[in-house]
């Protein structure tokens, strides 16, 4: 497998090429292309130039275009499930999933694109008339992480392409054959040249000046570590760039003693080991109630206890491998440090041996009892299948430990008492609260987060908003 970049609706070879590899295996799959800091330039040339025929298009046009692409993806499912899962390592279901939720984003976008009505304004004087025009911010860069290596670009290219901005995109190193097939399915589609365009590299210092400093780029919108989401805001200050940042979390699991307990350990479980454990919207703090813990923990321990670890592209598997060594080992050096701080492991702890375990990053699905608020498990994101357990006894106590974080994108809790889930909802430090719900997230709805977890909203009528400049227009009649 070969990903080429796409610059100006044609495949290009970089002067170099880098390895892809399965995490599963730890072989190499493929190569990508070394995209030049000149080759960013071109990107970012073609975006320049198809902005104002596009940006000029009717909103039906580009809707009926990003119609197109989703459907495209819906028929080329199983094709780039395939590279998803060769290349990232989630389960062929899961990345199935993701191919389907990508053309969600996409089909939302192409209506939202059709309803960006600016406004009217009452007038202050008789001689003079306001109104207000929603128009595309311009020429987009987007960057993107691995995790979710389809669905993480289409959230970000489709409210761009459908307000009538222009993108480049740079995704994630370790999966830039999953961004090319993306691309492929846009040149099927027939999308126009330089509309959206993909640079790929393995060294995203030396392009990003490139692609984040040039005058032409109006919007950066990022997901990825909070770490470099800082540093890239402080890379694109000097133009004052429009910015949309999602980035990590730390999402507590609140169970109350009300709850339905094997709801709660169902949600967790669905929760916890999407794309084994390393989602930002992963539950890092579960919390529960000391009343219930004996029998939520016996629960869990049943449930976690049964999941089948292996190659996501066996069938029968919940859990795939690990994206890498350095994720790995910041996995393992949780377990440990919460382990030399007194904590007890019930449930796995380290690698899977065996037989076909021996070169890929699979961490056994783990539960931690009697972990602590200051443990490096329960203060910096782990992004691995690993529960750690805390129990509480009041709300108050619950609710200051589960807002006591930098973090703040998604937070859940399970009761059964109406009164307390409108309660402890309002007081959640967090973007999106799931109640008895383990995946909030959709299309439909703004997906982001509070405090270091990010700036601005993608989703809802929030998504397009971030594309979009309001223009004030006064007429003298
Ligand atoms: P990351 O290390 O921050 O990388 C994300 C992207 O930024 C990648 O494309 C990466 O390129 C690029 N990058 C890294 N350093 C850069 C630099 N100096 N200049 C320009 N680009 C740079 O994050 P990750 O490990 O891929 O993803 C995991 C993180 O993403 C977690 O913190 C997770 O919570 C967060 N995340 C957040 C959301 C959300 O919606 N809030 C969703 C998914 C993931 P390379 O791949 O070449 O390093």
């Amino acid at each position: 497998m070969q990903a080429l970049c796409y610059i100006d609706g044609r495949w290009v070879e970089g002067d170099s090429t880098f390895s892809v590899t399965d995490p599963a295996t730890g072989k190499a799959i493929g190569t990508a292309s070394e995209a030049s800091a000149s080759m960013a330039t071109e990107a970012i040339d073609a975006a320049s130039q198809a902005l104002p025929v596009w940006s000029a298009l009717p909103a039906k046009d580009r809707s009926n275009i990003l119609r197109k692409i989703a459907e495209h993806l819906l028929d080329a499912v199983d094709r780039i499930a395939d590279v998803v899962v060769a290349e990232q390592g989630k389960t062929a279901s899961q990345a199935a999933f993701e191919v389907k939720y990508a053309a969600e984003w996409i089909t939302w976008f192409a209506e939202e694109g059709r309803r960006t009505y600016g406004r009217v304004i009452p007038t202050h004087s008789p001689a003079k008339r306001l109104m207000v025009l929603r128009q595309p911010v311009g020429v987009a860069v987007a960057i993107t992480p691995w995790n979710f290596p389809v669905a993480m670009i289409a959230r970000k290219l489709a409210p761009a392409l459908a307000a009538g901005c222009t993108m480049v995109v740079k995704p994630a190193e370790q999966t830039p054959l999953s961004a090319a097939a993306l691309f492929e399915i846009l040149d099927e589609a027939g999308l126009p040249p330089g509309v959206a365009n993909c640079v790929t590299t393995s060294d995203p210092v030396a392009i990003s000046p490139h692609l984040l400093q040039d005058p032409r780029v109006r919007k950066i919108t990022f997901t990825g570590s909070t770490e470099v989401g800082k540093l890239l805001v402080r890379e694109s200050g000097n133009n004052l760039t429009r910015v949309s940042l999602e980035l990590g979390g730390h999402a507590p699991f609140i169970v109350f003693e009300d709850a339905d307990l094997e709801a709660a350990v169902t949600g967790l479980l669905t929760s916890k080991f999407q794309v084994t454990g390393q989602s930002c919207l992963c539950p890092n703090r579960i919390f529960v109630h000391e009343e219930v813990e004996e029998e939520f923990i016996a629960l869990l321990t049943a449930a976690v206890s049964s999941l089948v670890v292996g190659p996501g592209s066996k069938s029968g598997v919940d859990i795939g491998p690990l994206i890498d060594r350095q994720t790995f080992e910041k996995v393992q050096g949780h377990v440990d440090d919460a382990v030399a701080q007194g904590a007890s492991v019930t449930v796995g702890g380290s690698r899977v041996e065996g037989a076909g375990f021996d070169d890929g990053f699979f961490f056994a699905p783990t539960i931690i009892q009697h972990c602590t608020d200051t443990m490096k498990i329960t203060t910096e994101e782990t992004f691995g299948p690993v529960v750690p357990l805390m129990s509480f006894s009041t709300d108050e106590d619950v609710l200051a430990r589960a807002n006591d974080t930098q973090y703040g994108l998604a937070a859940y809790f399970y009761t059964n008492d109406l009164r307390r889930s409108l309660r402890v909802a309002e007081r959640l430090e967090y973007g999106m609260v799931g109640v008895n719900d383990p995946t909030p997230a959709t299309p439909s709805g703004p997906f982001g987060g509070m405090k270091e977890s990010g700036l601005g909203r993608e989703g809802g009528f929030e998504g397009i908003d971030a594309f979009l400049e309001s223009k004030l227009i006064s007429t003298v009649i």
